[in-house]
């Protein structure tokens, strides 16, 4: 008897909802039919995030139109577990008013959930805390992580920030990896564009930057696979 075949899941996520990543990233997304999933930090609509624009009304609107999911990622993208230690109401309105506040805005359904940072959100009961208002909650790490399929742990949704020292050869192998043993892989960018900036926090170059070219040439390899791309609200319908 044949084997079923089994090719994975990936997710693309763009954390922070930068306006170049609009502008390049989604922009090419939308050529190839694929959809993301935005995490957002509902007070920074329109404004600057760690001196990088965010996009708008206008291009979050483009971005409902074209099928991308909009996810929240807070409201003010705080450490929510340095947060919660102090006042944990204020950890939890981050949470919810968030969701409320782009739903609002931009008359969607806001159903998952993205942590902000990296590693600092580990918590369980921070974790929980999201379950009343979302169906998902991801958290990131700088390493490669896989979700297995079916997935157990909605709120515990595993996520890989790529940053500028990961090579493609070294995601196209992170990518055969999720085809060969029928995983779920999210894969977190943040900036993709053209040209980087500078860090907000250190003087050195931004670290989870992509250049587009590279980003094309990574999203070509994953079409070629054949793998599904599914948002994360999707995925988390689709493989529990
Ligand atoms: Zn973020």
């Amino acid at each position: 008897m044949r084997k079923p075949v089994k090719k994975g899941v990936i997710t693309i996520a763009f954390d922070d909802a930068y306006l170049d990543t609009y502008r390049y990233a989604i922009k090419y997304l939308d050529k190839l039919k694929i959809k993301s999933t935005i995490a957002l930090p509902a007070f920074f609509i329109g404004k600057t995030f760690e001196k990088r624009p965010v996009v708008g009304l206008k291009e979050l609107k483009d971005i409902i139109s074209s099928g991308h999911e909009i996810a929240s990622h807070t409201s003010s993208h705080p450490n929510l577990f340095r947060l919660a230690a102090k006042d944990k109401k204020a950890a939890t309105d981050e949470i919810a008013d968030s969701k409320t506040r782009i739903e609002r805005l931009l008359n969607c359904r806001v159903d998952s959930f993205v942590f902000p940072y990296i590693n600092k959100n580990q918590s369980k009961v921070l974790r929980l805390k999201t379950k009343p208002y979302y169906k998902s909650a991801r958290i990131t790490s700088n390493t490669p992580n896989f979700n297995k399929i079916p997935l157990k742990a909605p709120y515990s949704v595993g996520g890989f920030a790529v940053t500028g020292k990961h090579s493609l050869p070294f995601l196209e192998k992170l990518v055969d990896y999720t085809r060969e043993k029928d995983l779920w892989l999210v894969e977190a960018f943040h900036l993709v564009g053209k040209k980087n900036t500078r860090s907000a926090h250190r003087p050195k170059p931004y670290r989870f930057f992509m250049h587009i070219d590279d980003f094309k040439k990574h999203i070509d390899y994953i079409v070629s696979k054949g793998i599904t791309v599914l948002t994360q609200k999707d995925a988390i319908k689709k493989l529990s």
